[in-house]
């Protein structure tokens, strides 16, 4: 069972390691998405005992470029001294490189110098409605033109690929299956993107809504040839999973955003 905490940023909580203790102690794999920038001298050490796995957000090569995305000064500074406090201590990390329209024209050289210096990483194409469901980052996606040249410097890579068999008896997705999403006011959701309400930890036990929720049993029922994912080429390696969403009249549907970088990284594989 792994348990993943995220933000905005888990480490600004007051009580964040007796949460993440308690996860621990209750036997999950733990994994903590964040910026970074509240990793010290002081807290690491209890960070060592977690015996996690960190997912750190990095927007560009210089403080510049990547404080000029999160809008707060010197994050770029705290990040990375945090990121060397990782190295010293050995607590395994990996890098979300977030590409947006605004930082394309430093990917490349923040890949090559993520490479030089080891670290894991990733690039992250995909930008969705924030998890309250503002559209306000779409606006960011990289443009057409941008894509294009991703491909072309193979940028784009397939670790999202799940090769997976399709037949059309397959459920449609882990989500609601494998996996859930608990929101900090304890509602429970089949993931981040997929808002539809299946709980409430303050009326009932996970337990409970995981087993006998009508909703998430109705996810459950749906097939992947309920979609248009079934009869596309891509369905094998997509990882449309991430993106399912509700749309205006209820039905489940993927976001688009995928089929665009599916598409674009056809051309990476050929
Ligand atoms: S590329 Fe688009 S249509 Fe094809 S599997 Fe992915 S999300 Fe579905």
């Amino acid at each position: 069972m792994n348990l993943t905490l995220t933000g905005g940023e888990p480490f600004l909580r007051e009580d964040f390691f007796e949460i993440a203790s308690f996860a621990r102690d209750k036997g999950f794999s733990l994994n903590i998405l964040s910026n970074n920038t509240l990793i010290t001298e002081e807290n690491i050490e209890k960070l060592k005992e977690l015996n996690c796995e960190l997912r750190i957000t990095l927007y560009g090569l210089t403080a510049k470029a990547h404080d000029s995305i999160t809008q707060t000064k010197g994050s770029f500074d705290k990040a990375i001294k945090g990121i060397k406090l990782l190295e010293k201590y050995r607590i395994p990390f990996s890098i979300a490189v977030v590409v947006m329209k605004q930082n394309f024209f430093e990917i490349e050289r923040l890949q090559r110098d993520l490479k030089k210096k080891k670290w894991r990483f990733r690039n992250d194409f995909v930008l969705y409605p924030t998890s309250g469901g503002s559209p306000a980052p779409l606006e960011y996606r990289v443009s057409e033109k941008q894509l294009e040249e991703a491909t072309k410097n193979r940028l784009l890579d397939n670790r999202d690929g799940l090769s997976r068999n399709v037949d059309k008896e397959m459920a449609l997705s882990d989500i609601g299956r494998l996996t859930g999403y608990i929101s900090s006011r304890g509602k429970v959701y089949p993931s981040l993107f997929l808002k539809i309400e299946v709980g409430d930890l303050r009326k009932g036990s996970f337990r409970d809504i995981w087993n006998y929720s009508s909703k998430l049993n109705w996810l459950r029922d749906l097939k992947l040839k309920d979609i248009p994912c079934f009869n596309c080429p891509y369905n094998q390696d997509c990882n449309r999973d991430l993106g399912l969403i509700r749309d205006e009249n209820g039905n489940i549907s993927v976001a688009s955003e995928w089929c665009r970088v599916m598409e674009a990284r056809k051309e990476v594989n050929k």
